[in-house]
């Protein structure tokens, strides 16, 4: 089913929750909402669900209006943070629920429904927990019923309202890859809310930024990472180093630095700030051109990357840099280790209209 959402706007009083949003999603895309608290995702969510009605704009199901539709008749399936699971019902009759309770014509008979929880319960790897009830069950398995209850029904669209983000970051890491694999063999069009980042980079067709009501950028996790259209989306994507400093004749200049600019601002004469990610921060041993020295701070060993601090000696800031284990280890650093850095693919926003 495709989803178009067209100049949708919401306000809670004289709160504007959304502001003219439009998304194209197409069958069988699975999207990311992401952005910071209070961005409008969940809004966007429960509007698109019909829970919540939108003040203007229209959306279409498969190019059909669905604006004015009950919830229940739009074959939309929701999973939500905190396990919305009846407690008083074991697994196996959470997820027969939605079949249970449809009107007789429609209502599969027992024997069917029996064999459609199973197969669901087989799905979410939880065959041998239909007698329980949910406070038996880890947070994990409370999500991957909730899972198999939305699915039962045979959804068109599936949303998910950070679905795991209740649960430790193993379990989450887990669950979002077995989501990905889910979402691959059924193909249902589905849309999850995440405010993190590493989430929707990992599993989403499309990632959708969302700041203040409305959408700063749409596009592939490479094209938002890679190529973000706005200070707000380089800044939330990941960690930055700013260098804020001056545009002249193809360089920005910033204390000691001088990092030559993409071709587009070789002409520009104007204050600029330079975006780095801490991986194309460059260390050296010895000094070669375009480096400036810098003394190591901090390190953070993350598993396979390690985060360095470095402390710069021209001006009185603080870089990051991001290593492999087999780079960290040819270099050889350690806390107070005097060494000499560089930036390199800098991103430059003109600051016209965003505050720093
Ligand atoms: P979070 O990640 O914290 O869930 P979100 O991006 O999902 O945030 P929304 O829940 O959509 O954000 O809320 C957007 C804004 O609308 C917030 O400022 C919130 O306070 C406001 N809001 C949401 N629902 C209501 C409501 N029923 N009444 C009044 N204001 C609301």
């Amino acid at each position: 089913m495709s989803i178009q959402i067209q100049n949708v706007s919401k306000r809670f009083g004289s709160f504007q929750a959304l502001k003219d949003v439009s998304i194209d999603i197409q069958s069988g895309e699975l999207i990311a909402l992401l952005g910071p608290s209070g961005s409008g995702k969940t809004s966007l969510l429960r509007v698109i669900a019909g829970l919540e009605a939108s003040d203007g704009g229209d959306i279409l199901f498969d190019g059909q209006t669905i604006t004015n539709r009950h919830p229940k008749e739009r074959n939309v399936g929701f999973v939500f943070q905190h396990y919305a699971l009846f407690r008083h019902m074991t697994v196996f009759n959470n997820v027969a629920y939605g079949l249970k309770v449809r009107p007789r014509k429609t209502r599969p008979s027992k024997e069917k429904i029996k064999d459609k929880v199973m197969e669901l319960l087989q799905l979410v790897k939880l065959e041998n927990f239909a007698e329980r009830y949910p406070t038996q069950l880890s947070g994990g398995q409370r999500q991957r019923v909730a899972l198999a209850r939305a699915l039962a029904v045979e959804p068109k669209v599936l949303l998910l309202d950070e679905p795991f983000g209740a649960l430790d970051a193993k379990v989450r890491k887990e669950l979002r890859r077995w989501l990905r694999k889910l979402h691959d063999e059924f193909h249902i069009t589905s849309i999850f809310v995440t405010h993190d980042q590493e989430e929707a980079l990992d599993v989403a067709d499309r990632i959708v930024v969302m700041n203040n009501g409305q959408i700063e950028q749409i596009g592939s996790p490479d094209e938002v990472y890679t190529h973000p259209k706005s200070p707000f989306v380089y800044d939330f994507l990941g960690n930055v180093n700013l260098f804020k400093g001056r545009l002249h004749n193809g360089h920005l200049t910033h204390g000691e630095f001088t990092i030559a600019v993409p071709d587009s601002y070789a002409h520009t004469q104007e204050d600029a700030v330079g975006y780095v990610r801490p991986h194309n921060i460059q260390i050296k041993k010895t000094a070669v051109s375009g480096t400036v020295p810098a003394k190591v701070s901090h390190i953070h060993l993350l598993g396979p990357i390690v985060q360095i601090e470095l402390r710069r000696k021209d001006v009185d800031e603080y870089l990051e840099a991001e290593l492999s284990k087999e780079q960290y280890h040819t270099l050889q650093l350690k806390v107070g280790d005097e060494v000499f850095v560089k930036p390199k693919e800098l991103k430059v926003f003109i600051p016209e209209d965003f505050s720093i």
